[in-house]
C-alpha cells in the first residue's frame, strides 16, 4: 500500500452534548454559540468543521447526515460490480480494464473514531443505547443499514459479514470476544496489509447478531475489570465488520471493511493530579491520540510523502482504512460547560488540524 494518498477524504463533524444534570445544578454556563451548521463558536473563536451538531440532534439526524454516506458508498460498489458484470459479458476486450476497476473497488475501507474527553458523547454517538430504536448510536444502525441493503440486492450475490471487537489499554490488544486474548499482536497479510492476529472472527447474519456480539463484548469487559468507566475511558474500543460479496456465477469477490473506534479520553491528567499507574495509562494515551492525530494531519494535507502509520499500534491496523481511497469520518464530542473550557477548546483544536 502506498504511503501518500492520492486524493483524501475525511469528514469532521462536531458534536455537543447538553448540559448534564450536575453541571445544571453547579450552575455552570453554556458555552457554545452556533452558527449556520458548521460553525461553532467558543470562548470568541469560532471553528468551522464538515457539520456541527448543537445539543439538541438526535441519533438519527447524526447517523442519516454521516454514516449514512460510508455505507452508502459500499452499495455504490455493489452496484458497480454489477453493471461490471454486464461490461465484462458483453465486451471481452475490456477484460483488463475491468480487473483494473475491481482492485480498485476492493480497496474501499473505512473508519469512524470518536474522539473528546472522557464524558462528551463518545460512546453515546458509536453505540448509544443498543436495544433503543431512537437511542441507538451509529454502530446499531450501521448493523442495521447493511442488513436492509443486503436484503434488497441481486440474489445471485452472496455476502459473508463478520465482526470483531477488541480494545487497546497500555498498548495491548484485547480481543472482547475472548477472555483468554489479552496480548494479540499486529502482523500484516499477504498484501501487506495490516491486522490483528488471532482476533476473533463472528459470522452474522442479522442486525440482532451483530447487537448479540456488542452485548457480549461488553460484558467480558466488565468481568474483566474492576471498574468499568475508569476503563473505557482509558483505553480504545474498536468493532470491526467486515463485508465479503461473492457472485455465485462469475465467482467476482468484492472487499469492504468498516472500522468503528470510541476512543480513549483526551482528558490532560494534570486535572486529576495523576500519579504512578495512572500517569502511565495518561502518557500512553497521550501518546497514541498524537499518532493518530499527526496521521489524519498528513492525510488531510495531501501533499506528505510520508504518513507516520507506524508510530502506534492503532494507526498500523487501520492503516488501509484511514486516507487514500477510504472514507473516514471524525467526530468531536464536547462538552458545553464552562467547567470542560479548557478540554472543549482542545479538541476543537485537535479536530481542526484534520481540515
Ligand atoms: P464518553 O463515552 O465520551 O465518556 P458518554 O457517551 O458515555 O461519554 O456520555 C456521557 C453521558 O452523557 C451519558 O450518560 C450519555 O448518555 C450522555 N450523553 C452524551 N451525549 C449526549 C447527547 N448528545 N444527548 C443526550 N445525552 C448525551
Ligand atoms: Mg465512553
Amino acid at each position: 500500500m502506498a504511503d501518500a494518498p492520492a486524493e483524501c477524504n475525511i469528514k469532521v463533524l462536531c458534536r455537543f452534548r447538553p448540559l448534564n444534570q450536575s453541571e445544571i445544578l453547579r450552575g455552570d454556563q453554556f458555552l457554545p454559540k452556533f452558527q449556520g451548521d458548521d460553525t461553532v463558536v467558543v470562548g470568541g473563536k469560532s471553528y468551522a468543521f464538515d457539520r456541527v451538531f448543537p445539543t439538541n440532534t438526535t441519533q438519527e439526524q447524526v447517523y442519516n447526515t454521516c454514516a449514512k454516506q460510508i455505507v452508502k458508498g459500499m452499495d455504490e460498489l455493489l452496484n458497480k460490480l454489477q453493471f461490471f458484470k454486464l461490461v465484462n459479458a458483453c465486451c471481452v476486450t475490456s477484460f483488463s480494464c475491468f480487473f483494473l476497476l475491481i482492485d480498485v473497488l476492493c480497496g474501499y475501507n473505512g473508519t469512524i473514531f470518536a474522539y473528546g474527553q472522557t464524558s462528551s458523547g463518545k460512546t453515546h454517538t458509536m453505540e448509544g443505547k443498543l436495544h433503543d430504536p431512537h437511542q441507538m448510536g451509529i454502530i446499531p444502525r450501521i448493523a442495521e443499514d447493511i442488513f436492509n441493503h443486503i436484503f434488497a440486492m441481486d440474489e445471485n450475490l452472496e455476502f459473508h459479514i463478520k465482526v470483531s471487537y477488541f480494545e487497546i489499554y497500555m498498548d495491548k490488544i484485547r480481543d472482547l470476544l475472548d477472555v483468554t486474548k489479552t496480548n494479540l499482536s499486529v502482523h500484516e497479510d499477504k498484501n501487506r496489509v495490516p491486522y490483528v492476529k488471532g482476533c476473533t472472527e463472528r459470522f452474522v447474519s442479522s442486525p440482532d447478531e451483530v447487537m448479540d456480539v456488542i452485548d457480549e463484548g461488553k460484558n467480558n469487559r466488565h468481568v474483566a475489570v474492576t471498574n468499568m468507566n475508569e476503563h473505557s475511558s482509558r483505553s480504545h474500543s474498536i468493532f470491526l465488520i467486515n463485508i465479503k460479496q461473492e457472485h455465485v456465477e462469475t465467482e467476482q469477490k468484492l472487499c469492504g471493511k468498516l472500522y468503528l473506534v470510541d476512543l480513549a479520553g483526551s482528558e490532560k491528567v494534570s486535572k486529576t493530579g495523576a500519579a504512578g499507574a495512572v500517569l502511565d495509562e495518561a502518557k500512553n494515551i497521550n501518546k497514541s491520540l498524537s499518532a493518530l492525530g499527526n496521521v489524519i494531519s498528513a492525510l488531510a494535507e495531501g501533499t506528505k510523502t510520508h504518513v507516520p502509520y507506524r508510530d502506534s499500534k492503532m494507526t498500523r491496523i487501520l492503516q488501509d482504512s484511514l486516507g487514500g481511497n477510504c472514507r473516514t469520518t471524525m467526530f468531536i464530542c464536547c462538552s458545553p460547560s464552562s467547567y470542560n473550557d479548557t478540554e472543549t477548546k482542545s479538541t476543537l483544536m485537535f479536530g481542526q488540524r484534520a481540515k
